[in-house]
């Protein structure tokens, strides 16, 4: 929104803004702000930023002495949607107030040097992804230990309590299962909070090519925005879930990012486009498999070849893992195809060289999606480097394979403990340019294993009590 400080600081003065709130992603992907009373920010505010305590911050606690600073992008800033209050938002970058140096577990400084490192690396100069992050849009949750799946979804709209497989009556219009793609209203219920998502985030100048329901029975959704380069689609992801989050919560309703909500329908995933340029080239387009180059088969290679390591944040929860099963559109195999959508990697088929991509389609919405495309650009690149062959491509539905040839297939990991260690077995590939450093990969694995894969390990689950009580 602005070129420099001066300017920023001038549209404070001049528009009667209210507050600035300073922004940064934590390691788990939660936008976290703080609000400053406008007549407090000046230009040395955006130049040198403003203090806080890092030792509160989830992961963060380790630095030496909890002093940190956000220090402000001012090109990022843009007004916040929800606030009463005029308010001037900018992204912020983590900064040691002491040596001045970017701190190296900010997420936003990691996707910043993943795009560094492919510049040094001389392959190209921009990483452009599209994800297409789908969600459950619900009235209401509740748990009641005495049913048998423990968790319902009531989408009041839908005119039922929804486990997303009952098997009552149609109260009127309601998805047939695995219906909700893609009837017209009255069918499609939640047409019109869609359109005030996607108008608030067009407010916002992010690009939104088209948004539907899904697949789901229960309000599940989608709405797709244009690709842009990585580390501002970074950006747009994080304003993209506060906008569906807001408006469903201005609307009453509540919304999920969780990979599976619901047993037995489909999960939400968050497919990623992505390609590479040099010097306004498309330096995937060529004579290869699907129109694909040669650099584009390897950067596939090299996906497919580190694919457990980049699940562990490409599908960073427990919950994710239970989307990765055979049945509902999502991968549990590593194969690439072109038409083939229960492959991990898909070439969608284009017309124009510009365009030429691949599809991504294991990472899930609950990713922090700073690191989850700098993991899968590291990767990639990754692969171009080591001319990794990504083998033969999959052109059959893989849900249909015998046991034999399936087991021929790479399976993707079956729980985030299996990419956790896939993660400390294979990272060299993310130390490149020190993009990761070993220090992040090893807190990481300790935060999730500690804090999300112990404790639910710890707890009866409900469908245990059906199994053996
Ligand atoms: N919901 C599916 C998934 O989990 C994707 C469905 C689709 O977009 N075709 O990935
Ligand atoms: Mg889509
Ligand atoms: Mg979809
Ligand atoms: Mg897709």
């Amino acid at each position: 929104m602005f070129k420099s400080i001066d300017e920023a600081i001038k549209y404070i003065r001049d528009n009667d803004v209210k507050a600035v709130d300073f922004r940064f992603t934590d390691l788990f992907g939660v936008w976290q702000h703080i609000t400053i009373a406008s007549q407090e920010v000046d230009e040395e505010t955006l130049e040198v930023g403003l203090g806080f305590d890092g030792s509160s911050i989830r992961g963060w606690c380790e630095i030496h002495n909890s002093d940190m600073s956000f220090v402000p992008d001012v090109t990022s800033a843009f007004i916040d949607p929800f606030f009463r209050r005029k308010t001037v938002v900018f992204f912020c970058d983590i900064v040691d107030p002491v040596t001045t140096e970017k701190y190296d577990r900010d997420p936003r400084n990691i996707a910043a040097k993943a795009v560094n490192y492919l510049k040094q690396s001389g392959i190209g100069d921009t990483c452009f992804v599209g994800p297409e992050a789908e969600f459950f849009i619900f009235d209401d949750v509740r748990f009641d230990q005495s049913q048998q799946h423990g968790f319902y979804f009531l989408n009041s709209e839908e005119g039922v309590w929804n486990t997303g497989f009952d098997e009552g009556p149609n109260l009127q219009y309601k998805p047939q299962f695995k219906g909700g793609y893609f009837p017209v209203p009255p069918t499609d219920k939640s047409h019109e909070l869609r359109s005030e998502m996607v108008e608030v985030m067009e407010q916002l100048g992010i690009v939104v090519e088209a948004h539907h329901h899904e697949v789901a029975t229960a309000g599940q959704a989608e709405i797709d925005v244009r690709f842009t380069d990585l580390l501002k689609q970074a950006d747009l992801m994080q304003m993209y879930k506060y906008v569906v989050r807001n408006v469903a919560t201005r609307n009453n309703k509540t919304v999920t990012f969780m990979a599976k909500p619901i047993y037995g329908d489909n999960g939400n995933g968050m497919h990623c486009h992505q390609s590479i340029w040099k010097d306004g080239q498309p330096l995937f387009s060529g004579s290869g498999y699907a129109g694909l180059s040669q650099e584009a088969l390897w950067y596939l290679g090299g996906i497919i070849k580190h694919a457990k390591t980049i699940a562990a944040f490409t599908n960073p929860t427990t919950n994710s893992y239970k989307r990765l099963v055979p049945g509902f559109e999502a991968p549990n195999k590593l194969a690439y195809s072109s038409r083939n959508r229960s492959a991990a990697i898909r070439i969608p088929i284009v017309s124009s060289p510009k365009a030429r991509r691949i599809e991504v389609r294991f990472p899930d919405p609950t990713a922090n999606p700073y690191l989850a495309f700098s993991v899968m650009l590291m990767a990639g690149l990754d692969g171009i480097e080591n001319k990794i062959d990504p083998g033969d491509p999959l052109d059959k539905n893989i849900y249909d394979l015998d046991p034999v040839e399936l087991a021929n297939i790479p399976s993707m990991p079956t729980s985030l403990e299996e990419s956790l260690q896939a993660l400390e077995n294979d990272h060299e590939f993310m130390l490149k340019g020190d993009v990761f450093t070993p220090d992040i990969i090893e807190i990481w694995a300790d935060y999730k294993r500690n804090n999300e894969i112990l404790p639910l390990s710890l707890r009866p689950h409900p469908h245990e009590f059906n199994m053996y009580y």
